[in-house]
């Protein structure tokens, strides 16, 4: 196999190299008529290319949009975002998931700030050493921001090579990276690269694409051969995992405990309601009565007062709240805290949901 594919990326990278000025004609002309108007698009600077980039990781663009405007309306600039409390970059990133990419952010903003007086670095090295950032993302602050020759692959973009070269078999990561330094011109290689992504995104689908309209159709081998729909074949999802947990809703004064979350946990943010993994034999009841000894040192009566459900990541979570009008007088352990259920603590949408069904039951309650 491994034969197989050298000899098969040989042929298509001497066959494609020859047509690859018509190529670049035929998609920088499809571009300028098709491309989506984007916000990070208008005024493309590094930092504007660098943070977009980041959000579009593992997430949709439509979803990106209003995340990425409030981003920059707060920290328009890498100094703003280098000196801002971590809390409030996290509760800004809050319901974007994989929260590391935030973390990442910020601890890059702080480096730029140091090593480069707060100057994008130029250097495609440079980039590449900050926290966060692959080959895929330095290569588009290079070539989007700066105009530098240098290719980008992402899963669009490695969808479109497949296809145009009719690719059957598994073929090592470094082809499409070739493959794009060969394609990319000299000049207007920022536009060239998006317009690789762009094509995709909104043409070369991952099912049905739109061959048609295509600006590539004329080297196309996968349409040639009728093989549009049949490859890439699938890849395999990550699984999905279901996860139970009780969480302690207790209110006073308008506010609400917290309590520190462990390192690493799946739960963005370092402070959230209490709560516990519900494991597979458990009630909820229990857990929640065991958190409660955890927290404040002993049991007390407990109330199921909602049940929210949340996805983060791949972890797609059922909490089950419990609160109780006699904790008053009770005195939690010392870490915890108390916070307004809008609090910059509190940076995980899962808990802020919690509290608006608690809240929510509360008052029909009240009512009835
Ligand atoms: S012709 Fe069809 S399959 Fe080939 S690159 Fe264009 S959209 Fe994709």
């Amino acid at each position: 196999m491994a034969d197989q594919s050298k000899l098969i990326m040989k042929a298509c990278l001497k066959r494609r190299n020859g047509k690859a000025r018509k190529l670049q004609n035929s998609l920088l002309r499809w571009y300028q008529g098709n491309h989506r108007v984007l916000p990070w698009r208008s005024n493309p600077t590094p930092y504007r290319v660098w943070v977009s980039e980041i959000m579009l990781q593992q997430t949709q663009v439509k979803t990106v949009i209003p995340y990425f405007n409030r981003f920059m309306v707060r920290f328009p600039d890498i100094a703003a975002l280098a000196e801002a409390p971590e809390q409030e970059v996290m509760a800004l990133w809050s319901g974007l998931g994989y929260y590391s990419r935030a973390r990442n952010l910020q601890h890059s903003a702080r480096q730029i700030l140091e090593r480069f007086s707060g100057k994008f670095p130029q250097k495609f090295e440079d980039i590449l050493a900050l926290p966060g950032i692959g080959r895929y993302t330095a290569g588009a602050i290079c070539s989007i921001a700066f105009n530098q020759q240098q290719p980008i692959v992402d899963g669009n973009i490695r969808r479109v090579l497949t296809r145009v070269n009719a690719l059957r078999v598994r073929i090592p990561e470094s082809f499409f990276w070739d493959q794009m330094k060969l394609w990319i011109p000299a000049q207007d290689v920022s536009t060239f690269n998006q317009a690789m992504m762009e094509l995709g995104a909104l043409v070369c689908l991952p099912s049905d694409p739109h061959c048609p309209k295509c600006p590539l159709l004329h080297v196309c081998l996968a349409k040639r051969l009728g093989l549009q729909n049949s490859i890439p074949s699938a890849r395999k999802k990550q699984i999905t995992q279901n996860i139970k947990i009780a969480a302690l809703v207790l209110e006073q004064k308008g506010k609400f405990l917290i309590t520190p979350l462990e390192k690493g946990d799946f739960i963005p943010g370092d402070w959230g309601l209490p709560y516990l993994k519900i494991m597979p034999g458990m009630a909820p009841e229990e857990v929640a009565s065991v958190l409660c000894r955890k927290v404040l040192g002993r049991t007390i009566p407990l109330v199921s007062c909602t049940r929210v459900h949340h996805t983060i990541s791949h972890y797609r979570i059922s909490a089950y709240g419990f609160c109780s009008p006699a904790f008053r007088g009770c005195k939690p352990i010392e870490k915890a805290r108390w916070t307004s259920s809008t609090g910059k603590l509190l940076v995980s949408s899962l808990f802020r949901k919690i509290i608006v069904n608690y809240r929510k039951t509360a008052a029909t309650q009240e009512e009835s």
